[in-house]
């Protein structure tokens, strides 16, 4: 049965920055909720080795690192929710949000963190064979790929990650780059360069995937060489795009104030909306530095800042009681 629920911080969204604040707001005692959405855990429970996240001198797995930030959320008193926020009203204090499930609720501020998602080439062909051979997570899928010949597209860290970790796989990995120089870390080009697995096509934009029907799944990638203008047509057996992200804002477009790219905007040096009492954190209002840890420390930042609004601006309760 749906049912409301009166709450001092609501978290959307379940990665680093959601289960951060949830860690910060729980230990200041105020007792939050996270809704956790489609995908708890966030971005990092579809990568492998994490090398880069402080206090482990050894890689750990994504996945194992975001059940440890929801377990250690939930331990200091967090309520966890697995549900999805359809609606949500910015308009007055206490902040109004429905779930997928029914249940309302009823909040004196806001955390978002509701991350972003990969993008896609929008090009004939992808969506007829998503899943049928065109993929946005090789970690997810890679293992279909035993022993087969794949592309993957894109030229940023995600793309290298990627194509290195697609080798484990499949028999042969190409990265085809729409420039002639890549944007991923040099340690990471490095380990791309070193593997005999892994060819690049460079200066080629996507043009197209072709497919056959029976069974259906992608059997080529068309190229346009955006040097020449050439195109040519490449067989493939699997298909990686890997070309960034978007912010997962759809929610609050009208409600809050977006920047052109569809990112939440927040104020300098805090993570407050251009709505008092919201706050935002993570992939959803940063797109420059996008790291689980930069994400974290927002989630930190924006549960500080919580707690402080509701300090000076007193709970919507004690001011209807003083009314
Ligand atoms: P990026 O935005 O860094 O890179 C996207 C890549 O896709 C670019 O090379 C871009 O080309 C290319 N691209 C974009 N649109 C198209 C298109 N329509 N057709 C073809 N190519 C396209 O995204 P990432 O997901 O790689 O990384 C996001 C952030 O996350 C970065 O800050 C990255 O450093 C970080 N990250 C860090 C990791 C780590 O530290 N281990 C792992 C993964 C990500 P162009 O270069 O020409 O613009």
């Amino acid at each position: 049965m749906a049912t409301e629920h009166t709450v001092k911080v609501l978290i959307i969204g379940g990665g680093p920055a959601g289960y951060t604040a949830a860690i910060y707001a729980a230990r200041a005692n105020l007792q939050p909720i996270l809704i956790e959405g489609m995908q708890p855990g966030g971005q990092l429970t579809i990568t492998t080795d994490v090398e880069n996240y402080p206090g482990f001198a050894n890689a750990v797995q994504g996945p194992w690192l975001m059940d440890q930030m929801r377990e250690q959320a939930v331990h200091v008193g967090t309520r966890v929710v697995s549900d999805l926020v359809v609606a949500i009203d910015f308009s007055r204090r206490p902040f109004r949000a429905v779930c997928d499930g029914g249940d309302v609720y009823l909040a004196e501020t806001v955390i978002i963190a509701t991350g972003a998602q990969a993008r896609w080439l929008d090009v004939p062909g992808e969506e007829t064979y998503r899943g049928l051979g065109v993929s946005a997570c090789a970690t997810c899928d890679g293992f279909f790929f035993r022993g087969k010949h794949v592309a993957v597209i894109g030229g940023g860290n995600t793309a290298v990650e990627e194509a290195i970790y697609l080798t484990n796989h499949a028999a042969k990995v190409t990265l085809i780059h729409r420039r002639d120089s890549l944007r991923a870390e040099r340690i990471l080009q490095d380990r791309l360069f070193r593997n005999p697995k892994v060819d690049v096509i460079w200066n080629s934009a996507v043009v197209s995937l072709e497919g056959q029907e029976s069974p259906p799944k992608v059997t080529s990638i068309t190229l346009r060489d955006t040097v020449t203008g050439a195109v040519r047509e490449q067989p493939i057996e699997g298909v990686f795009v890997a070309i960034g992200h978007t912010p997962v804002t759809e929610l609050f477009v009208g409600q809050i104030a977006l920047d052109s790219d569809g990112y939440i905007v927040t104020k300098p040096d805090s993570t407050e909306t251009n709505i008092s009492g919201v706050f935002a954190a993570g992939d959803v209002k940063d797109k420059i530095f996008r790291q689980a840890v930069t994400a974290a420390g927002m989630g930190c930042m924006a549960a500080l800042e919580a707690e402080k609004f509701i300090a000076a601006h007193g709970s919507h309760e004690a001011s209807q009681a003083a009314e």
